[in-house]
């Protein structure tokens, strides 16, 4: 009998066993399945990026991802534009590096079926006002700008409404909500000359960001009406700092982007964009230069001169407030994701895409010749 007993507990715990491997196999498998349904379902993936404003597919640590965005980039007929504040990996396999209106020149003149940029917000909805019958896509939606955001496109509607004779002149670095209710826009290459062009009679407002109109005031001698916004890199650099880092390398030129402070300008040995940065310290005799703007700029400016010594200036904290948080929002495994899947894209309608692109026309119109 009790041999009957323990026959029967074993064939029944056998059975269970094999019950039991096979219920969890079989959730393993599931698992995989959805897992594998989740990576290549479209829908789910425009649901994810709308949610959190990425491709967030996991991707293989193995893949050599230089050679995989080439590849992908010939594949689809993509064009990759990064921007010079971009992370150096980036920067290196791009098709086309540069500042804001390089790279809006690029974005008009390209042939190919998808724009890659590898910037932020503005300039990729810059490149869609341009070339509205190609695809735009931008690695993270979330790369913003906070000199942008400094300046709501309601706000500016009203700020200018209360002055209804004034020419609205606008950076490129604003939304194209803004650019929309401009009547001309600039770039840091282009405003001055840009500004010399309007008849001296014509009153302008200048926005958003206050440090570059104030320097336009000064450099064109007239008075405009300036909006109040500020980027949060340029504004941090600190003058006691880069007075400190002049006593310890007296020969470094200093060169300066000209959304820095009057109080860092004021000691420049050059102001200017950040091409025009770049081809001072390459075209320069000086050896040395301490460098006022993004720093994703340095690693150019190292590859065109690497017997010259760059040094980026000193914000006013220890922090890392020289690299552009926005910017450095786009890794190369999100622009990897980004191009295979061709995702997040940038969309716009149609009425403000027309309107902001006439100022974006007039400024490539009166600014050829300018470099
Ligand atoms: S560096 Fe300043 S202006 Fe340029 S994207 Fe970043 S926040 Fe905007």
């Amino acid at each position: 009998m009790i041999t009957h007993i323990k026959f029967i507990i074993i064939v029944t715990n056998f059975i269970y066993e094999i019950g039991h491997k096979f219920i969890q196999s079989s959730l393993i498998l599931l698992n995989i399945l959805l897992t594998m349904n989740m990576s290549i379902t479209p829908e789910l993936l425009v649901s994810s990026v709308e949610q959190i404003g990425f491709v967030n597919d996991p991707v293989d640590p193995r893949l050599d991802l230089y050679e995989e965005i080439k590849s992908l980039k010939r594949e689809k007929n993509a064009i990759l534009l990064a921007h010079y504040y971009q992370e150096p990996a980036i920067q290196d396999v791009a098709d086309f590096i540069g500042d804001s209106l390089g790279l809006s020149r690029q974005a008009a003149a390209t042939s190919a079926d998808i724009i890659v940029f590898a910037g932020v917000h503005f300039m990729a909805e810059t490149a869609k006002i341009l070339s509205p019958d190609k695809k735009v896509i931008l690695p993270d939606l979330n790369a913003g700008c906070s000199l942008a955001d400094t300046c709501p496109a309601d706000e500016f509607q009203e700020f200018c409404d209360r002055h209804p004779d004034h020419l609205v002149m606008s950076y490129i670095n604003c939304s194209a909500a803004v650019k929309a209710r401009s009547d001309i826009i600039c770039t840091s290459t282009n405003a001055e000359h840009l500004m010399r062009m309007i008849p001296e009679s014509q009153p302008v407002i200048f926005a958003p960001d206050r440090n570059l109109g104030r320097w336009l005031e000064r450099t064109t001698k007239r008075k405009l009406k300036i909006w109040d916004g500020v980027c949060i890199v340029h504004e941090t650099f600190s003058e006691r700092k880069l007075l400190s880092l002049k006593v310890e390398y007296p020969s470094a030129k200093i060169l300066a982007h000209p959304e820095c402070e009057e109080s860092v300008l004021r000691h420049a040995d050059y102001i200017g964009s950040t091409s025009g940065i770049r081809k001072f310290a390459r075209e320069d005799e000086g050896t040395s230069f301490i460098i006022a703007t993004e720093e994703g700029i340095l690693h150019q400016m190292r590859k065109d001169s690497p017997d010259k010594h760059f040094i980026p200036a000193p914000p006013e904290s220890g922090c890392n407030c020289s690299q552009c948080p926005h910017m450095r929002l786009n890794t190369l495994e999100k622009l990897y994701n980004c191009i295979n899947h061709e995702l997040p894209e940038i969309a716009m309608e149609e009425s403000i895409r027309r309107r902001a692109l006439k100022p974006i026309e007039r400024m490539i119109e009166m600014s050829e010749g300018v470099s």
